[in-house]
């Protein structure tokens, strides 16, 4: 599929849910947030019906994120029904590794092919306050385990504030290199401010390329990250969601007031 300025259009980043098991500063506010009704968030039915559509009009790329997506309940299960689409030639996920432990085995049974893990420090302290209450020993163990069960490759999302010259940033690209990982140096983003910059390592934050779609939790079809379209594929359909973010998605990201990273799954 193509959007109205012919850029081809292939990759759908689904966010299964705007929860998370971390409290990241530069995600969500000190002040906690309101979360989602449950009768809000799409079934796995609903997503199943955004990647058919999608899949058979040019979507061969499927990133899943969330929020954290392994907290979202039978996860494994919605992996599987996804991976059964042989047009999709990549299905990621972004997490931020705790919960690997109990799942990767089985994300990879299930057709996972690979993960990108957040990770933007390897200072404990930087570490916890970042996160507030993040374990980073739990992260690396995920690591770990995702190695093992042979997610590949993994890339790490390392967030900075300015440059990747940082000690933490230098930190994380030395344990990369090390363990045979990529990483991703992303630019600490601000929606509301329009804030955003190209990753260093991969292709996010490049308008003139853009070649995505993202899928709400609550079923909003987003044209663009920094922008406050979006479609509600409950209200109008699936088809008709992907035609109007299509023919609307913007040249350039410009202000996103409305969304939040923890729940358009960045
Ligand atoms: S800001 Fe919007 S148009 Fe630009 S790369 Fe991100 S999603 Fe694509």
């Amino acid at each position: 599929m193509f959007d109205c300025f012919n850029r081809k259009i292939n990759y759908l980043r689904i966010s299964v849910t705007d929860r998370c098991n971390l409290r990241c500063t530069y995600c969500m506010p000190a002040e906690g947030v309101k979360m989602l009704a449950r009768k809000d968030i799409l079934s796995f039915d609903e997503i199943l019906e955004v990647v058919d559509y999608g899949v058979k009009n040019g979507i061969t790329k499927v990133r899943i994120t969330g929020g954290e997506p392994l907290v979202r309940k039978g996860i494994v299960s919605l992996i599987s029904q996804i991976a059964l689409y042989k047009e999709i030639e990549d299905l990621a996920m972004t997490t931020n590794a705790i919960l690997l432990p109990e799942f990767a085995d089985d994300l990879v049974k299930a057709g996972l092919q690979r993960v990108n893990i957040s990770l933007d420090t390897l200072n404990e302290e930087n570490f916890n306050k970042t996160t507030r209450i993040g374990d980073l020993n739990a992260v690396l163990r995920g690591i770990e385990v995702a190695k093992k069960a042979g997610l590949n490759p993994i890339k790490l999302n390392c967030v900075i504030k300015k440059s990747s010259d940082s000690s933490d940033a230098q930190t994380v690209a030395k344990f990369a290199k090390k363990n045979a990982f990529e990483v991703r140096f992303i630019p600490e983003m601000n929606l509301g401010k329009g804030e955003f910059g190209i990753v260093e390592g991969g292709d996010g934050g490049n308008c003139s390329i853009c070649n995505r779609l993202r899928l709400t939790a609550n079923g909003q079809l987003k044209p663009c990250l920094f922008n406050d379209l979006s479609y509600n594929i409950r209200q109008l359909g699936v088809q008709q969601a992907y035609n109007n973010a299509l023919g609307n998605k913007p040249l350039t990201g410009q202000k996103n007031k409305t969304g939040n990273f923890y729940n358009i799954g960045g």
